[in-house]
């Protein structure tokens, strides 16, 4: 049976392409009433939402093959979704109803774990803190931290390649990854799990998978590199004049400190105020211009690097780098600075809207990117405000844009061309890109082609066109 495909399709076709689901997953595993669909239908931040036939949840790889071989044959587009917890409408269905979500969260099985190999093999809908509890079991660690890990999975992690705090130190999702195992779009099993760190035999499907957001295939489980567990964690709250000594401190912290450096994030006061405002914690230093959180990593546990790290920052007072400095005194102390950190953006939501960006430029142009932006948008949008944190360790900031009557910001909203096309523009003459960690999805899907060489574009259609020549496989994202 091929389905209708200009238009919704009717109860009857509907039936006839549901029902032999059932059989694949288990009827109480295909989702069609409103409110069972509902939360896979809109996005994190309120921003998507979409229609669908149904939600099916496979519960093996043999599962999800035999779903993708059934809307291959009636046509039907596939959207993968993992935690949902994406920031771009990737995994948000478009508004035709003809799609079926494939949600991947009973693919939640460990494996194998290979402390030799410092090797998990986690099925596609592991909940991040799962495998990283997994790695922590074995006395190992699973690098990988974003603010949503709770709830984020695997899956997702690989499809949009998730940066998060520890980039730094440990690269992003992509250098996590060994191995691969993904249905096509054809319906064909890749099984590509094979735990070496040197394989050149050819173009390397992983890296196409990885970032593609779940456009090129349905990724059903990976082979994820582990790390020892840092066994001493030194973790610090500065204060800083300016973004430029914010640059001139990680340089000086990467040249003493090399790969112990974890993570260095750099937040303005106006994020802080948001915390404080909508999840009630109290940041530090309040007089502060703008604020670094740093923390540094070693395996050993003799207390070497607190103390090199305890010299290292009167230093740095004394050089102007930093004004203030606070170090945590326990564990305790440690989770709150980072709670601070990872709330921003619930408090930026609980805020309301705003126009977002996630950019990356080379880290010695970020302090040029803030100094030159304000005034062209101020130019555009007077009285506009900027909240900009992120990870400036990679040079990659989240720079969200509001007024300060916020009355007044959803008519911003409606200007949202408008900002990003000043916002872009900067990035894209300072050498950066538009799209830092949290993908293009739809949201940036039509913005890219302003920045894209149209040789690259192309690359990227032809590579689409030769594994999902239906154009089935989470249609309207990224392309
Ligand atoms: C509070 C908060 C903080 C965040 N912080 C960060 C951060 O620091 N760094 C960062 O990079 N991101 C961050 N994010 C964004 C988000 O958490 C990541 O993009 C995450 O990797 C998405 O995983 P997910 O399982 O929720 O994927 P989903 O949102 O479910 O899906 C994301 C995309 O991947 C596709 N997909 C999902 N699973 C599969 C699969 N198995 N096979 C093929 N395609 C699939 C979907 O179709 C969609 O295109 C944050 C989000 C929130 C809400």
């Amino acid at each position: 049976m091929r389905m209708r495909t200009t238009s919704t399709p009717n109860r009857s076709d509907s039936a006839a392409f549901l029902d032999p689901l059932a059989a694949i997953v288990g009827s109480r595993h295909v989702l069609t009433t409103p409110d069972d669909m509902a939360p896979a239908l809109t996005d994190w931040r309120g921003r998507y939402r979409g229609r669908a036939l149904a939600v099916v949840r496979p519960g093996s790889t043999a599962e999800v093959q035999a779903l993708v071989r059934a809307c291959l044959a009636a046509g039907v587009p596939m959207v993968p979704q993992g935690g949902n917890t994406g920031l771009c409408g990737g995994a948000t269905p478009d508004e035709s109803g003809r799609a079926l979500v494939i949600q991947l969260g009973r693919l939640n099985r460990i494996r194998s774990l290979d402390a030799c190999n410092h090797t998990l093999v986690a099925e596609a809908g592991c909940c991040l803190a799962a495998v990283q509890a997994a790695a922590r079991e074995a006395g190992l660690s699973f690098p990988l931290s974003l603010a949503s890990e709770g709830s984020c999975q695997i899956g997702g992690n690989l499809s949009t390649n998730a940066g998060g705090v520890q980039v730094l130190r440990y690269g992003t999702t992509r250098d996590l990854v060994l191995g691969i195992e993904a249905v096509l779009p054809n319906g064909e099993c890749w099984d590509g799990l094979m735990a070496v760190r040197k394989n050149n035999t050819g173009y390397d499907l992983r890296h196409l998978l990885i970032g593609a957001e779940g456009t090129l295939g349905i990724i059903t489980a990976a082979v994820l590199k582990l790390f020892p567990e840092p066994r001493t964690r030194v973790t610090a709250w500065l204060g800083l004049a300016s973004p430029a000594a914010a640059t001139r401190l990680l340089e000086r912290l990467q040249q003493r400190f090399d790969a112990h450096l974890t993570a260095f994030e750099l937040i303005c006061p106006r994020a802080l105020a948001l915390v404080r405002r909508h999840i009630g914690a109290v940041p530090p230093l309040p007089d502060a211009p703008w604020h670094v959180l740093c923390e540094l990593g070693d395996s050993d546990v003799a207390g070497a690097l607190q103390t090199r790290v305890e010299a290292f920052f009167p230093e740095s007072l004394a050089a102007g780098d930093i004004a203030e400095a606070l170090l945590a005194r326990s564990e305790g102390q440690r989770q709150a600075l980072w709670r601070i950190r990872e709330n921003i953006s619930e408090a930026q939501k609980r805020e309301g809207v705003s126009i977002k960006h996630d950019i990356a430029l080379p880290v010695s142009r970020v302090p040029e990117f803030l100094d030159r932006i304000g005034p062209r948008l101020q130019q555009a949008f007077a009285g506009i405000r900027y909240v900009a944190f992120g990870h400036l360790g990679d040079g990659n900031l989240h720079f969200n844009l509001s007024m300060p009557d916020a009355g007044a910001n959803a008519a911003l909203v409606a200007r949202q061309t408008e900002a990003n096309r000043i916002v872009h523009d900067l990035v894209h003459e300072l050498g950066g890109s538009i799209a830092a960690e949290h993908g293009l999805g739809q949201l940036k899907r039509d913005e890219i082609r302003r920045y894209k060489s149209p040789v690259e574009l192309a690359a990227m259609q032809a590579i689409k066109q030769a594994l999902d020549p239906a154009g089935l496989m989470n249609p309207g994202k990224v392309l």
